[in-house]
């Protein structure tokens, strides 16, 4: 799941005090799941504008609203008469929400009251572990299902690097060494011959790197 993090209030206040009417705009997907952005944390965060914004006595509505999912039309269809209303629509969705709400409604202002971080796995209750970015050309079934590229700090497709201290990795004890991960599974599934391949160049150019990317599910009208 994408995950996020909500801002600073400060950062917040920020980008909404110049403008009368708020519309906090709520995401009950990924970040309610993370429990970040989901509807009961965008009444929170209205909530706590509303008796900010009064108490500095700034005039105008901070209202609230949740969407199911920011990142499609159909849902942000649903909300046009709040977002109508607003002077700017806050989202606590994933970044992906608020520039879907610029694509739907581009007369309107819009802030992102986010910070999104990663594709998180939960590992455990409440904590999640970046194991995927997105890089367009999978290439796990070289590393035994785990992922360099999201899980080593170096990126590196041909590991380990001379950092890795006792299963970590140089920039922290407390980051796990991926490559050392790998080792250790392919050992366990009796696979080390697997590393006596090197791994190619990878097509980076279907990552972010090459430019934004679109996926279209052939055989589907747009
Ligand atoms: S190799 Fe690419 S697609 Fe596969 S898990 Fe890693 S980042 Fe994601
Ligand atoms: S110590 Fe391991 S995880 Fe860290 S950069 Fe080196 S190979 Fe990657």
């Amino acid at each position: 799941m994408i995950t996020a993090e909500r801002k600073e209030f400060d950062e917040i206040r920020q980008m909404t005090d110049p403008h009368e009417n708020v519309l906090v705009a709520g995401c009950n997907t990924c970040v309610a799941v993370c429990l970040t952005g989901g509807e009961k944390e965008a009444e929170q965060l209205a909530q706590q504008l509303r008796i900010a914004r009064n108490h500095d006595g700034i005039k105008g509505k901070v209202e609230a609203v949740t969407v199911l999912r920011q990142c499609e039309n159909e849902y942000l269809d649903s909300i046009s008469e709040q977002v109508e209303r607003a002077d700017i629509v806050l989202s606590t969705a994933c970044s992906i929400g608020p520039q879907g709400l610029v694509f739907r409604y581009p007369a309107k202002r819009v802030a992102p009251a986010m910070n999104t971080n990663m594709m998180g796995y939960v590992k455990e209750h409440h904590v999640w572990t970046e194991y995927c970015a997105a890089c367009g050309s999978c290439l796990i079934a070289a590393t035994g299902g785990i992922c360099p590229v999201a899980r080593c700090a170096k990126t590196l497709l041909n590991g380990p690097c001379g950092g890795s201290q006792n299963g970590r990795c140089e920039i922290s004890p407390e980051v796990p060494c991926a490559w050392q991960e790998i080792y250790d599974r392919l050992a366990a599934l009796g696979d080390l011959d697997t590393l006596k391949r090197i791994v190619g160049p990878k097509k980076w150019n279907l990552s972010n790197s090459g430019g934004p990317r679109t996926m279209k599910k052939e055989g589907f009208e747009p």
